[in-house]
């Protein structure tokens, strides 16, 4: 079964510039080096904490963000290769649905507009067919078409990220990269969210790689976890795996610190004791090894390898094979 989606050695750098020149004194590594699939059909949920690199990763899958290295294979083509033209020709295919999203609508346009802009870009010449579109749209993510001529302020937090799905559904997209679609929302409005993009995928059979920061958040609607730690891949399972018997240490703290019901807490709370290190110049060895209650003298020196520690189980830690 080809994957919908491969991703192979991927990374992205940023200069760090400085002095009166702006000359190029450094490179923050955002992506260091990750590989994973999404299945047709499946959500993989992508977690970790701000600046761990896994906005970068999902900009780079729509390569709204060039990679510096590493394949993206989108239905058995590395469209890393493409021309800025051919590109487009795939870009209704994949779609992102934002965090914040009245920064993404634009405040002066209706409702209307707005959902018909990808359809006018993608070449939908006839107005009535848009309209038709629209009217289709918003009912699709459980909004009115009376709600076409009214302006981004008019709706709710809730409304406005219902909006944003719809326009991410214009172009009948396979993949959706959805960054903490919820995050910005209340707590009650969150599931309402997050039961509206699982409906929605069984609809129209879309597949998700959905990002948050926490790991509570993305446990239902994943299908697979994966989690990062300052740019790199540390460890990836199937969802409940993941949450009944987390392997590496840093997942194990990140999960002793959200309360999730029904996941069994046999251990306390783990405080990591420091903060992230800057990703400017990230521990050697494991990047963990400044924050891990396990560590051993290995961890400073060598950098574990990801793989599979038990089946469909991976993870980089040299507590492990
Ligand atoms: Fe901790 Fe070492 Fe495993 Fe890194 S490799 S997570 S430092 S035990
Ligand atoms: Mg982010």
């Amino acid at each position: 079964n080809e994957p919908l989606l491969k991703i192979e050695n991927l990374k992205k750098n940023f200069p760090i510039r400085g002095g009166v020149f702006g000359k190029k004194v450094g490179e923050v590594k955002a992506v260091d080096d990750i590989s994973f699939v999404i299945q047709k059909g499946e959500t993989l949920g992508l977690v970790g904490e701000s600046g761990c690199g896994k906005s970068t990763t999902g900009r780079m899958l729509l390569r709204l963000l060039e990679p510096s290295e590493g394949k993206i294979i989108f239905e058995g083509n590395d469209i890393t290769t493409l021309s800025k033209q051919e590109l487009r020709k795939i870009r209704g295919q994949m779609q992102m649905i934002f965090q914040d999203p009245y920064a993404s609508l634009n405040p002066r346009h209706t409702i209307e507009r707005i959902l018909e802009e990808p359809l006018i870009v993608h070449g939908v010449k006839e107005k009535s067919a848009r309209k038709k579109k629209v009217r289709e749209l918003l009912e699709i993510v459980g909004l009115n078409s009376y709600h076409a001529n009214r302006y981004p302020h008019q709706f709710s937090g809730g409304q406005r990220q219902r909006i944003g799905i719809a326009r991410a559904l214009s172009l009948n997209p396979k993949l959706i990269v959805a960054d903490e679609p919820v995050s910005a929302l209340d707590v009650s409005i969150q599931a309402q969210v997050l039961n509206l993009l699982k409906d929605l995928q069984k609809k129209y059979d879309l597949t998700y790689l959905f990002i948050a920061h926490d790991l509570g958040v993305v446990r239902h609607i994943s299908d697979r976890v994966g989690v990062m730690y300052l740019g790199r891949l540390v460890e990836l399972a199937e969802s409940e795996e993941l949450y009944q018997n987390p392997k590496h240490p840093y997942t194990q703290a990140l999960l002793s610190a959200v309360p999730i019901a029904d996941v069994d807490h046999k251990k306390e709370r783990i405080v990591l004791q420091g903060d992230v290190p800057s990703p400017a110049s990230p521990p050697k060895g494991c990047s963990f090894h400044t924050r891990c209650p396990l560590a051993m003298d290995k961890c400073s020196v060598e950098r574990p390898i990801f793989k599979e520690v038990d089946k469909g189980h991976f993870a980089a830690c040299h507590l492990y094979g």
